[in-house]
């Protein structure tokens, strides 16, 4: 049910990598290079200023541990909340969809934000299974992930941020994800993060529905979170793909 209570929502590139499509989307276009635009988003109304996910590293480290990574200087993370009108400061409350490199760097910047993270995603970030460490730039493989300042706000499933914005509890694409339920003026918005990388994960095909991404510890729980997002979403943001950006504005 509405709140009565409406924000708008402003994806913010602050680069692209170059990515095989079969990586976000299980199956599917096998050595086809796309691009993965990597999002923050920044969620405006009732007085409050938020961000969901704060974007990646420079260029370098990128190519160097990860994908090569596409960044204009105004997709410089600052700057390109800058190009919107926002400052780091502006920033109230954080919302950290997961801790993957490509969604978590850049935190220092958000000097008077609350970070919300849920237990799960905290607890196996601090030691995933090895397939998975690179992309946390886990301590396990000798490296320092990028939220290993952060204080963070510890949430245990689902939790109402304001009226109408609800971080969801939504594991998957990892054990501890969270997506963000937005109302505005045309229902309720969801942002996905990398449970639906791409339109074509929600859009599904002739066997499934909906596609998981190729990450995942648990395809079950991935599924059910698929039949979550159907109740509770009139519409999803997908967490990297650049069609996101044929509108500036949501709704
Ligand atoms: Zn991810």
């Amino acid at each position: 049910m509405s709140s009565g209570t409406h924000y708008t929502i402003r994806p913010v590139s602050v680069g692209a990598l170059t990515i095989g499509k079969s990586h976000l989307v299980f199956g599917v276009g096998y050595g086809e290079m796309i691009d993965s635009v990597v999002y923050m988003w920044y969620v405006e109304g009732a007085g409050r200023r938020v961000l969901v996910d704060t974007g990646c590293c420079g260029p370098e480290w990128s190519a160097k541990y990860h994908y090569p990574l596409r960044r204009t200087p105004d997709e410089e993370p600052a700057k390109a909340l800058s190009n919107i009108g926002v400052a780091p400061t502006d920033i109230d409350t954080v919302v950290c969809t997961h801790l993957h490199w490509d969604h978590c760097y850049n935190h220092e910047l958000f000097t008077n934000a609350k970070f919300y993270i849920q237990r799960t995603e905290l607890q196996y970030a601090a030691a995933p299974h090895p397939m998975n460490c690179k992309a946390y730039e886990s301590t396990t493989i000798g490296m320092t992930p990028p939220y290993i300042k952060t204080k963070f706000e510890v949430l245990d499933g689902d939790a109402e941020l304001a009226p109408g914005l609800t971080a969801v509890f939504a594991p998957g694409h990892t054990p501890g994800m969270q997506g963000v339920a937005v109302d505005t003026t045309d229902g309720v918005y969801f942002i996905a993060g990398d449970n639906l990388p791409l339109y074509d994960n929600w859009a599904g095909n002739q066997i499934q529905k909906h596609i998981p991404g190729i990450n995942f510890v648990n395809v079950e729980d991935y599924y059910r979170t698929f039949q979550l997002i159907e109740r509770i979403a009139d519409h999803i943001l997908p967490g990297h793909d650049p069609k996101v950006m044929d509108k500036a504005v949501y709704p």
